[in-house]
């Protein structure tokens, strides 16, 4: 694999020229937030952070989309497809957390079975860099509990650890060698792996929080129906903070907009947490309270991801637990789950 250095200067430096033929979607300062957001000329990408607040899945799967447009002509309907060929793209200084979360999208929006072509269309033009977590983490990220690591390559191809006064690049994948030129020509010596893998060590080690996540997929399994699932959910105010601020959760909805002839067919982000997710149009609601909604949420990313594709789907960033005004923690549900 090949690998360089370069100094810790050079990084958004190295961001703002790949503008020229990319894309480029990094970290900026926005107010108090760090967010993702397309880098503008005037724009300086933000690496000191700790995790954004938005997470990068809107790269790939956008907040809303159009999928289709139509028109009533005399003869019927004409249709056009809004797959787009999407822009070669960089999503430069994503942390491991949410490279992780790609490799879980993906799952679901490119298997063999169904092939989404607009989440398709942008992964497979976006070449994704990660940076590694190497400074204290936030007290509520639990990556490690979760299949994850804060200097992890997972997802990534490119991965940038900060080593003291250089980062190391390596690069991962054929799409990642592809930008190595970027990246000057520095190359690393057997002192920067080493250096790197007790950087590594120490990352995982500061990652405190951990829960039992392995073990509940069994007790899920075999209680559908437990009391239990009268405990967490009184109050949650369904604002959908915690779905929307998810990396893995991917729920939709789609609508059609009507203006005279012409309309539009779009898809916008739904959450099982918002009480209309599942009314069906007699008026029956199958998940007609907030119990039924939190129980679908824990069993959605703890049993059913399991079940479909043999993965937890939770990174372990720990935003749900963060940004929910009423702070429900998914880490108690997985703690308390497990004694049942
Ligand atoms: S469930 Fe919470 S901790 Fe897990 S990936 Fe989603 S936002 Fe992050
Ligand atoms: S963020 Fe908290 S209050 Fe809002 S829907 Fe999620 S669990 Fe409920």
């Amino acid at each position: 694999m090949e690998k360089r250095l370069i100094k810790k200067d050079a990084l958004a430096g190295i961001a703002k020229k790949m503008t020229e033929g990319f894309l480029v979607w990094a970290p900026v300062k926005k107010e108090d937030n760090v967010i993702f957001a397309p880098l503008g000329k005037s724009d300086e990408p933000f690496f000191s952070y700790l995790n954004s607040k938005n997470a990068p899945k809107n790269v790939f799967f956008p907040h809303t989309e159009t999928m289709m447009k139509y028109t009533r002509t005399g003869q019927g309907m004409a249709f056009s497809s809004e797959v787009k060929k999407a822009d070669k793209s960089v999503l430069f200084g994503v942390r491991p957390c949410d490279a992780h979360s790609f490799v879980l999208l993906d799952k679901l929006f490119d298997q063999e079975k169904y092939k989404d072509e607009y989440y398709i269309a942008k992964r497979q033009n976006t070449t994704v860099i990660s940076l590694a977590c190497v400074t204290p983490p936030y007290t509520s990220c639990f990556c490690t509990s979760v299949d994850g690591e804060p200097v992890s390559s997972d997802g990534a191809d490119i991965l940038l650890t900060d080593i003291g006064g250089d980062y190391l690049a390596e690069f991962i994948t054929p799409k990642g060698e592809a930008l190595a030129k970027y990246f000057g020509d520095t190359k690393a010596d057997a002192q920067a792996d080493a250096k790197k893998a007790d950087i590594a060590a120490k990352a995982k080690e500061a990652i405190k929080s951990k829960i039992p996540a392995h073990e509940v997929k069994p007790i899920l399994d075999v209680n559908f129906d437990n009391p239990f699932w009268n405990t967490i959910h009184s109050k949650c105010l369904a604002c959908g903070t915690c779905t929307y601020l998810c990396p893995t959760c991917h729920c939709f909805d789609i609508s059609d907009e009507v203006k005279g002839s012409d309309g539009v067919r779009i898809r916008s982000w739904d959450s099982c947490m918002f009480p209309m997710f599942t009314k069906e149009t007699s008026g029956h609601n199958p998940r007609s309270s907030q119990k039924e909604r939190w129980r679908q949420r824990t069993m959605h990313k703890f049993k059913y991801y399991v079940d479909m594709f043999n993965a937890i789907s939770c990174v372990g960033c720990g935003r749900c637990v963060m940004y929910c005004p009423v702070n429900i923690d998914i880490r108690k549900i997985v703690e308390d789950i497990s004694k049942l």
